[in-house]
Formats: C-alpha cells, sequence, structure tokens
C-alpha cells in the first residue's frame, strides 16, 4: 500500500457491519434504510433494465437525470444550473466528493473540513496528496457548531477548498444561515473553492431547513454542490449521485471521473431523474417518520444512560457514553455487540482531535420503530 494511504485501512462502515453479521446484532452503525424507496421508483429502474437501458450511458450522465437535478435545484431553491454543462452525474455523491477533492488540490495544498467528518473525506485528502486542516464541531447548548475564529484560523495561503457537509454526519447539524455566511465569509476572502455535501438535504426536522451554501451572496461561482439519490429515496445501494457547479469546475471534476469509472449506472440514473421529479410527497413522509424515529431512539438513549444530542437532520444521533461510565467510544463499540447485541459507531474515527471525539458513539434511526424498541431494550441492560 502507497504511504499516503497507510493508516486508512478498513473502513469503520466495513468493521462495525461485518461485526453486526458475525454477532448477529442490531445494526445501528452504518446509516442504511431498513426499508425500500417508492414502489414506482423501483418500477422505472426495473424497466429500464427490461427495456434494453443496460449499455454506458453518456460520461456526463443520461441527459434525463441532467435536466431533472437541474430542475429540482431551481425549483427547491432557485439556484438555475445548466444541464448541458453545469450538472454532472456520478457514482455516489462519494464520486463526486473525491473527484472534485481531486481536481482541485494536490500536493502541499490545503483543504479545510469540520470534525467530525466523513471518512472519505480524509482519504480522499490523502490520495490527493494534500493535507487536511480540521475544524472542530464542539456541542453548544446541546447543537454541535464551530468557533468562527477556529475556521478562520485554520485557512492559509496553501487552502484550496474547504468541505462542507451540511445536514451534518455524524453530528446532525444543520447549517444556520449565520454560520453559513461565516464560511461563505471566509470563502470570498480567501478565494477558496467550497465543495458542498447535500446528501441529507430532505432529511432535517423540526425547524431546521437546509440552505445550500451556493445559494449565498458570491458562492454559486465559487461552489461545487455534491448529492446523491441514496438518503432522499432510500436507496444507498444505488450510489447515483450528481454534482452542480459552474462549467470550469465541472470539467476540472469530469475530468478526473471519466478516468475513475467513466460513467455511472444506467438504469438507476433514469428512475434517480423519475424520482427527483415525481416522489417529492414520497420524500416528505419519509421526513416526517424520520423525525420519528429520532425521537424514539433519543427517547431509549436516554431512558438507557446516554447523553444525548437532538440532530437537525440526517439519520444519526451523537450520544456520550461517560455517564454510562465508558470512556472510550472504540472500546465501546467493539465490546457493544457482546454486551448488548447491537452495533453503533465510534465517531472518534471522524476526528483529529482525539480527545474531542473519544467520548462519542454514533447510532442510525433509519430503521423501523420495532427494530429501534428492541435495540434500545437491550441498551438498556447497559447499566
Ligand atoms: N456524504 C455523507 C455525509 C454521507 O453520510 C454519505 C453516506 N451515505 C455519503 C456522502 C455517501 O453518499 P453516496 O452513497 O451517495 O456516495
Ligand atoms: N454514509 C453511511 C454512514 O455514515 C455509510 C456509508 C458507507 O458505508 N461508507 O453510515
Amino acid at each position: 500500500l502507497v504511504a499516503r494511504m497507510q493508516g486508512f485501512g478498513e473502513t469503520i462502515f466495513a468493521e462495525m457491519s461485518a461485526l453486526a453479521v458475525s454477532t448477529e446484532s442490531i445494526n445501528l452503525g452504518q446509516g442504511f434504510p431498513d426499508t425500500d424507496g417508492p414502489q414506482a421508483m423501483l418500477d422505472v429502474a426495473v424497466d429500464a433494465i427490461r427495456s434494453g437501458l443496460n449499455q454506458y450511458p453518456p460520461g456526463p450522465g443520461l441527459p434525463e437525470l441532467r435536466e431533472a437535478v437541474a430542475a429540482q435545484r431551481l425549483d427547491r431553491y432557485g439556484l438555475s444550473y445548466d444541464p448541458a454543462a453545469e450538472v454532472f452525474v456520478t457514482v455516489g455523491a462519494t464520486e463526486g466528493i473525491a473527484s472534485a477533492v481531486l481536481a482541485l488540490a494536490g500536493p502541499g495544498d490545503e483543504v479545510v473540513v469540520f470534525e467530525p467528518y466523513y471518512d472519505s473525506y480524509a482519504a480522499v485528502i490523502a490520495l490527493a496528496g494534500a493535507r487536511r486542516r480540521a475544524v472542530t464541531l464542539r456541542p453548544v447548548d446541546g447543537r454541535f457548531t464551530f468557533d468562527p475564529d477556529e475556521l478562520r484560523a485554520a485557512v492559509g495561503p496553501a487552502t484550496r477548498a474547504i468541505l462542507v457537509n451540511s445536514p451534518h454526519n455524524p453530528s446532525g447539524t444543520v447549517f444556520t444561515r449565520a454560520e453559513l455566511e461565516v464560511i461563505a465569509d471566509v470563502c470570498r476572502e480567501h478565494d477558496l473553492v467550497a465543495v458542498t455535501d447535500e446528501v441529507y438535504e430532505y432529511l432535517t426536522f423540526d425547524d431546521a431547513e437546509h440552505v445550500p451554501l451556493a445559494t449565498l451572496d458570491g458562492m454559486r461561482e465559487r461552489t461545487v454542490s455534491v448529492s446523491s439519490a441514496g438518503k432522499t429515496f432510500s436507496a444507498t445501494g444505488w450510489k447515483t449521485g450528481w454534482v452542480t457547479a459552474p462549467a470550469p469546475y465541472v470539467r476540472a471534476v469530469q475530468t478526473v471521473k471519466q478516468f475513475l469509472t467513466f460513467t455511472a449506472s444506467a438504469p438507476y440514473q433514469r428512475a434517480a431523474a423519475y424520482a427527483l421529479g415525481g416522489e417529492t410527497q414520497w420524500v416528505e413522509e419519509l421526513r416526517k417518520g424520520l423525525q420519528g424515529k429520532r425521537d424514539r431512539l433519543i427517547a431509549g438513549l436516554e431512558a438507557a444512560g446516554f447523553v444525548t444530542y437532538r440532530p437537525q437532520g440526517t439519520y444519526f444521533v451523537q450520544a456520550d457514553i461517560r455517564p454510562l461510565g465508558f470512556t472510550d467510544g472504540m472500546e465501546l463499540a467493539r465490546a457493544l455487540p457482546a454486551k448488548a447485541g447491537v452495533v453503533a459507531v465510534p465517531t472518534q474515527v471522524f476526528y483529529d482531535d482525539a480527545e474531542a471525539g473519544a467520548h462519542f458513539v454514533r447510532f442510525a434511526f433509519c430503521k423501523r420503530d420495532e427494530v429501534i424498541d428492541e435495540a434500545v431494550e437491550r441498551l438498556a441492560r447497559l447499566r
């Protein structure tokens, strides 16, 4: 293994999902729903295969999906993108983010991330030969946020880009307009490109609202926005994502992506195009359902003795393990299947600042109610 990938090993999701299988535990680790997306969308994918949409689609993606993405960005956020030049289909959001980072940063460059960060960010920054600078999100009044001065201090002459994930995995924070303004200020002042990870864009709770960074003044021209169908339509295994950005950035992303995978799976693109245009009501039901599941899991975790942080979005709850007498989230996550028959993800692996993340584990609530109930019943035995 090359030097720049030393230390990456197996992802925590692979390790913990394998542990869930081998111990027959309830898997509240890796974030994937245990029910399917809208039936009509599944039918479109099946029909696409049966009707012969089985060869390479165009590298930038099927025109119908690029048009659907452009229409979605316009209708939902008032952002206008040319589907032919400014929308680009990728193998999940992961490949969009990877292609953007590889296109924008190289040896000697720095990329700013907010920690805890989604694990692929660190790996792809390393693959690019660039350095990451992490700004820590810390709980303030029950919600994870950052200190604007720490963000400003993380940016220097070598900074090329900043990676912004909102709604944020694993903290559940949905950045407010005020927080995004701070980020936008820094980007404008230092001439940085923002790469946004918006995969949970529809999955916000209570009165939290997802505001794309590109909608802020002067940001559309310097933002590469990334999203995917996985979370919005409960189809994480379809790996169908997209990038929207000004044409020069899309060309840069395309230059990289075409040599990673060339193109993305055709039938799922058709189904995602259908769902983006036709299943907004279904997604609204999903969102409401998830909000209830969030509250259900939090009530159970609190009853079991964890201190939790109520997320404004995503699939996940961060739980502080110290009230139960534990101090090391990794140790607890590895022991939890034997102790309680439940799998969680230790969020310390998403921090550079080991201390800041040591005592958190992440639980996913994108599961059927009876699964959540059984899990919290088991976790109650930890005391
Ligand atoms: N970003 C975040 C924050 C995620 O939680 C995930 C995991 N689903 C992804 C990206 C990956 O998305 P995709 O499966 O579309 O590549
Ligand atoms: N995004 C999912 C999570 O955070 C997992 C994706 C993966 O397995 N890489 O749980």
